[in-house]
């Protein structure tokens, strides 16, 4: 936790998280250590809200002027009905992590996919025309597909499992397909050949399932065989920070990238929305041992 050199006064400025279970997050120590560096007088605090408790809350952060708010699960497409606007990618992913409150003005966005894109380019340069494998088709999964739809990358195929995630994911990609210039297609997972051959001819692999997460990090859905030398590998999973995946891409030459630089980016870019300012990555880079 950073240690807060500024008094909390009269004038400190409340943003906090709504989600539940949460206490775990660590959006608290990024904003935190943030705002102690750049000297704000703000404070980041989690709430244990779910959707019984969401629209009271929502009013009540708007009757107390609260500039701001994350929310997470259970809250990602549960907040859309409070709020007065959503931004394009939220139009298309169908979720909000991020509430701007502009003169009782809400707007709402994602900024899970911004974080994604900010990773890959911070580490391989422009996603523009890249070709993308994406592995999943939850949350995380459809707010990165939306992001990088818009922000140009050419192709992009989402592999899932035909199970309760199965239907929506079709839906999203039939919408981001006809409503972007990238192209959008579902494939099954378990249909080895083709997961292969789009592997083969991909720029950028990125896991956003949950597999290959603590306990279960003996998992990965990719062989190492599948895998080439200058593919952009990318794990949404972040704990532990070296997963099955980014250990069998490191062998072959791939360039890795942690899922913890999404949650790190996603955060920053929700502050500038905020405050206007640009998050001190280093610093905070630092706090969260990075
Ligand atoms: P979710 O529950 O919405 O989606 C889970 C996805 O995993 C679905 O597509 C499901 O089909 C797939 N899946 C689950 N078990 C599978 C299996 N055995 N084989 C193949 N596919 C399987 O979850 P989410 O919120 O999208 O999160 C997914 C992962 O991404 C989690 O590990 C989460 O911690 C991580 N995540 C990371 C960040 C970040 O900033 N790095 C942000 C959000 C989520």
């Amino acid at each position: 936790m950073a240690d807060r050199k500024i008094p909390i006064t009269g004038h400190t400025e409340l943003i906090t998280l709504l989600a539940t279970p949460i206490r775990h997050s660590l959006s608290p120590t990024i904003h935190n250590a943030a705002f102690e560096k750049l000297g704000m007088d703000k404070v980041y605090l989690v709430f244990e809200v779910g959707q019984d408790g969401l629209e009271d809350a929502v009013n009540g952060l708007k009757a107390m002027q609260v500039r701001g708010w994350n929310v997470s699960m259970p809250n990602k497409t549960a907040i859309i009905q409070y709020l007065d606007q959503v931004s394009p990618v939220t139009k298309l992913c169908g979720a909000v992590n991020t509430v701007v409150n502009d003169n009782g003005v809400l707007t709402g966005t994602s900024t899970d996919g911004t974080g994604w894109v900010h990773a890959i380019e911070e580490n391989s340069g422009s996603i523009k025309g890249k070709k993308v494998v994406l592995l999943g088709a939850g949350g995380a999964a459809i707010a990165i597909l939306a992001q990088a739809a818009l922000d140009g990358a050419s192709e992009i195929a989402v592999f899932n499992k035909n199970d309760a995630f199965w239907d929506r994911a079709m839906e999203k990609v039939q919408l981001i397909d006809q409503e972007t210039d990238c192209h959008v297609t579902l494939h099954d997972i378990d249909d080895q050949a083709d997961l292969k051959a789009c592997i083969e001819a991909a720029d950028i692999l990125t896991n956003a399932t949950s597999v290959g997460m603590k306990p279960h990090e003996d998992t990965c859905l990719v062989e190492e065989e599948d895998l080439h030398e200058g593919l952009v590998v990318m794990d949404c999973v972040y704990n532990p920070k070296d997963t099955l995946l980014l250990k069998r891409a490191k062998k072959k030459g791939c360039i890795c990238v942690s899922g913890i630089y999404m949650m790190l980016y996603q955060g920053a870019a929700s502050f500038k929305l905020w405050t206007g300012e640009d998050m001190p990555l280093d610093y905070v880079r630092e706090k969260i041992g990075l």
